[in-house]
C-alpha cells in the first residue's frame, strides 16, 4: 500500500480535503494530564519540529488549551491548534479512549461530562491510594496528587512516583505489578474505573461540534474478534473515525485499520500520543496517512 508522508503531502490532496496544512499531529498531552511538558513547552517543541497542525488531547480535561492558544498568539507561532480531549470510557470491561477533535470546549454538555469524569478520576485515585498504602506506600496518594497539580490525575502519576521512589525499575513495571489490569481482576492495586460509556463520550463530543475518534485501537489487547465488535459498536453509536496512524504501528496494522475504516465508513486520524520526549517517538514523527483514507479534517471546513 502506498503511504504518504506528512512532510511531502502533495498540495492537490490537501486542497481537495480542504485543509491547507502539511504536518499534522492530532494526539498529544501536556502537564494538564500526564504529559511532562507545559502547554507552552509543547507548542514550542511542535514549532521547532515545524508542525502545522497540533491537537492537544489531555485526559478528560480541556484546561491546557487556552494557555497553549495564548502562547501561540503571544509568540506569533505559525501553528494551528486543534482543541481536543481524550475521554476515558468503559466498554465490556475494557477501558477505551475516545479522542474529541475540533471541539467547542465551552459547550455545556461537554463540560458536564468533564466534571463527571474528573470525579471518577478523583474517586479512583483515592481508592488506588488506599490499596497502595496496604502495599507499603502510605504517602502515594498525596505524592501523586502533588505531581498532578492542577491537571487530571491518572495512573501514570502513581507509576511515576513508584518509579521515582525506586519501588519499581520502570513505569511499565508499576502497571505490571500494582495498578495495571491484566487478567479478570487486575493487579493488587488495580481499581475499576467509573468511566462514561462510549456513546456518552461520542454524544458530548458531537454536542461540542467535534469529531469523535477512537484512540489507538491496537493498544487495547483485544483479539481480532473483539476489536471488530468494538469498531462496530463505535460506528453504531455514531463515532466518526479511527486513529489509523500511530508511530508504533507497523504497515500491516495501518493497512488493517484502514480496511476497518473503509468497511465501516469511518474517517482516519493520526497522532503521536506524545507524553514526553523519548527516543522512540516524538511530535509529528512517523505520521503518514495511507492513500485511500478519508482524513478526519475533511469534516472541519
Ligand atoms: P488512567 O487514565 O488513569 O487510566 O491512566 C492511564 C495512562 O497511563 C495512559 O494514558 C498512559 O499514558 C499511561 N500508561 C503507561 N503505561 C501504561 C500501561 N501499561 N497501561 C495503561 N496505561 C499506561
Ligand atoms: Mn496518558
Ligand atoms: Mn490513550
Ligand atoms: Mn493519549
Amino acid at each position: 500500500m502506498a503511504l504518504l508522508s506528512t512532510t511531502d503531502f502533495p498540495h492537490e490532496i490537501v486542497k481537495t480535503e480542504g485543509f491547507a496544512h502539511k504536518r499534522i499531529d492530532l494526539h498529544s498531552h501536556t502537564t494538564y494530564s500526564d504529559g511532562t511538558l507545559s502547554p507552552q513547552s509543547l507548542i514550542d517543541r511542535a514549532s521547532n519540529f515545524q508542525i502545522d497542525v497540533l491537537a492537544i488531547t489531555d485526559h478528560d480535561t480541556v484546561a491546557g488549551l487556552d494557555i497553549a492558544q495564548k502562547h501561540i498568539e503571544d509568540k506569533k507561532i505559525p501553528l494551528k491548534l486543534i482543541a481536543g480531549i481524550e475521554i476515558s470510557t468503559a466498554w465490556q470491561g475494557f477501558e477505551i479512549h475516545i479522542v474529541g477533535l475540533n471541539i467547542d470546549k465551552t459547550n455545556s454538555d461537554l463540560q458536564t461530562l468533564i466534571v463527571r469524569q474528573q470525579q471518577a478520576r478523583e474517586q479512583r485515585a483515592i481508592s488506588m491510594g488506599e490499596k497502595l498504602a496496604i502495599c507499603g506506600f502510605p504517602t502515594i496518594y498525596h505524592d501523586a496528587k502533588e505531581l498532578a497539580g492542577q491537571g487530571s490525575i491518572t495512573r501514570a502519576h502513581f507509576a511515576k512516583i513508584l518509579h521515582r521512589d525506586g519501588h519499581v525499575s520502570t513505569m511499565q513495571q508499576a502497571f505490571d505489578k500494582y495498578i495495571g489490569k491484566k487478567g479478570s481482576k487486575g493487579q493488587r492495586a488495580y481499581v475499576k474505573p467509573n468511566w462514561c460509556s462510549i456513546e456518552e463520550a461520542v454524544k458530548a463530543i458531537h454536542q461540542a461540534g467535534g469529531s469523535a475518534v477512537m484512540a489507538h485501537p491496537i493498544r487495547y489487547d483485544l483479539s481480532a474478534k473483539w476489536l471488530r465488535r468494538l469498531i462496530i459498536h463505535f460506528s453504531e453509536v455514531a463515532g466518526d473515525g479511527l486513529e489509523v496512524v500511530l508511530p508504533q504501528m507497523n504497515p500491516e496494522q495501518r493497512a488493517k485499520m484502514l480496511a476497518y475504516c473503509q468497511e465501516y465508513n469511518l474517517l482516519a486520524s493520526m497522532g503521536s500520543d506524545f507524553h514526553y520526549p523519548n527516543k522512540w517517538s516524538d511530535l509529528g514523527r512517523n505520521l503518514t496517512m495511507p492513500v485511500g483514507a478519508k482524513p478526519v479534517w475533511a469534516q472541519w471546513q
